[in-house]
């Protein structure tokens, strides 16, 4: 990973085989990565994160396509991070993802990324801020971070963005299943796309009547845009909205208290995945055989456990 200074310089400068080697090694858990956060962590906080997410299908891939496009007539340096929370392997959608996005694929200023499950979700949860904080030190203005499917685990990292956007379109990933998956309540803007296809509106109409029936959070009532990923219809309409979301979260002070809530969160998880590797490392048979035998109560084991430490 990072062999020398001038590596890492040269990813901070936004040379996008180092920002790539990076982001391998995150990826691997690299123990050298805590150290290389920590050198980069001042440079970073600059990025605005974008998350999209849906169901199989939906669009996400075309769409995303399309916002690098949108984004980049703008002059703004993107970087899409494709996340696939369910699948252990790089494959089918994933490369999928690369092949459509290859207009952008010459361009420096545009970076592409697929990260998959290796081994298991905890692994990928924690990568991904740090794979952000990567992107955002090497001056990447704009994060998508795109995930496959509508589950807890895609609702978990879609929460990782400043904006999380939802892409329904008619025939998949429909409202109610949405409503289900929790998305409802972390979506701040929903695209219902394929607007060409008849069924389209019908989309649009269940999901008012779902937004209806609940709440809205602070003061931002999320927008449904409809959109055709395929010809750019409604993309305009779309970066103007996020546009929107981005300058309400600076004003409300919601962005703070968003990235205040992430750091707490992904502080938390650290503590508990480096507790949790305390307990099952440590030998607790002998403590199990005493308790089992009732010479020792649990609490004082568990107790006995924590105070250990690290070896
Ligand atoms: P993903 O799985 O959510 O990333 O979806 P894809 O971007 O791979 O799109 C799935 C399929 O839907 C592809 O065949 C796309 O060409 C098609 N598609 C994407 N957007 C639209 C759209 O707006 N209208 C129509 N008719 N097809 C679309």
């Amino acid at each position: 990973m990072v062999k020398t200074d001038s590596e890492l310089d040269r990813a901070l400068s936004g040379d996008t085989r180092a920002v790539a080697r990076l982001l391998s090694a995150v990826e691997d858990d690299d123990p050298r990565v805590r150290e290389l956060i920590k050198d980069l962590l001042p440079r970073t906080g600059h990025a605005r994160i974008i998350g999209l997410t849906g169901a199989p299908g939906v669009g996400k891939s075309t769409l995303t396509a399309a916002l690098v496009g949108a984004f980049r007539a703008a002059g703004r340096r993107v970087a899409v991070l494709a996340v696939d929370p369910t699948s252990p392997f790089t494959g089918g959608a994933l490369l999928g993802d690369r092949i459509r996005m290859q207009e952008h694929a010459t361009d420096e200023a545009v970076f592409i990324r697929s990260m998959a499950t290796r081994g298991h979700l905890g692994g990928l949860a924690a990568a991904t801020p740090q794979a952000i904080r990567v992107l955002d030190a090497a001056g990447f203005e704009l994060i998508i971070i795109e995930t496959v499917g509508v589950g807890q685990a895609e609702v978990a990292i879609a929460s990782l963005a400043d904006s999380v956007a939802v892409l329904l379109a008619p025939g998949m990933g429909d409202a109610v299943q949405a409503a289900k998956a929790g998305i409802l309540e972390v979506a701040d803007l929903f695209i219902v796309n394929k607007a060409d296809k008849p069924d389209a509106q019908q989309v649009v109409r269940d999901l008012r009547g779902m937004l209806a029936l609940g709440a809205n959070e602070k003061g931002w009532k999320p927008p449904i845009i409809t959109t055709t990923a395929t010809t750019g219809e409604g993309l305009a309409e779309l970066v103007a909205r996020l546009d929107a979301h981005w300058d309400w979260l600076a004003e409300s002070g919601e962005l703070k208290r968003r990235r205040h809530a992430r750091a707490r969160e992904e502080i938390t998880a650290l503590a508990f995945a480096a507790l949790r590797d305390r307990v099952t490392s440590s030998d607790v048979d002998d403590l199990a055989a005493r308790v089992a035998d009732g010479t020792l109560d649990p609490f004082q084991a568990a107790e006995e456990i924590l105070a250990r430490g690290t070896d």
